[in-house]
């Protein structure tokens, strides 16, 4: 009797001990990080320099990495992952009225102080430039997001939109 009364307890124990545990270590999981880990090949191959699809995804949103990094994934991949993180404007294209149009940006030069905000926040990698030296668009890249624009100090950076 005295037996089964200390197991009984012990039991009981070891159980409250075990989900205090497991609540307070628990990990959190960041449903937006689930979202982009399921848009990812899940190919685990590295290219993106991070040990796998999970931890590129949890970069992308803890540590602001870049969009572009997922070789196996490419530009579709790129598309997606802005589209859900709502890049708003960031398809490039969009047709009104049967016609194309097309959203980039450029760099009014003659204002550019050559800080390199907007390189550092463009999740394309479509500025270029050197620190210190004026910095440019590539037109190729560019898909349109908008999101540079908000990181220049000198308000340099021009919405550009042509038709086809
Ligand atoms: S709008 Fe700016 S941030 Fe977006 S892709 Fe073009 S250059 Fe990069
Ligand atoms: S943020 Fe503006 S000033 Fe700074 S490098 Fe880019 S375009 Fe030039």
């Amino acid at each position: 009797m005295l037996a089964i009364l200390f197991f009984g307890t012990l039991s009981f124990v070891l159980g409250v001990i075990l989900s205090y545990t497991a609540n307070k270590f628990r990990t959190e999981i960041d449903p937006i990080v689930e979202k982009i880990n399921r848009l990812l090949p899940q190919s685990q191959c590295g290219q993106c320099n991070y040990p796998g699809c999970y931890s590129y995804a949890k970069a992308i949103i803890k540590k602001n990495e870049k969009i572009n990094k997922c070789t196996p994934g490419g530009s579709e991949l790129e598309l997606k992952i802005s589209k859900l993180l709502n890049f708003k404007t960031s398809l490039k294209t969009t047709v009104i009225n049967e016609k194309k149009i097309f959203y980039t940006v450029w760099i009014d030069e003659k204002n550019c102080v050559g800080c390199s905000k907007c390189a550092s926040f463009c999740p394309v990698d479509a500025i270029v430039g050197t620190p210190g030296f004026v910095h440019t668009v590539l037109q190729k890249f560019c898909n349109g997001c908008n999101i540079c624009l908000s990181h220049c100090p000198t308000d340099c950076i021009k919405k550009k939109i042509f038709y086809e």
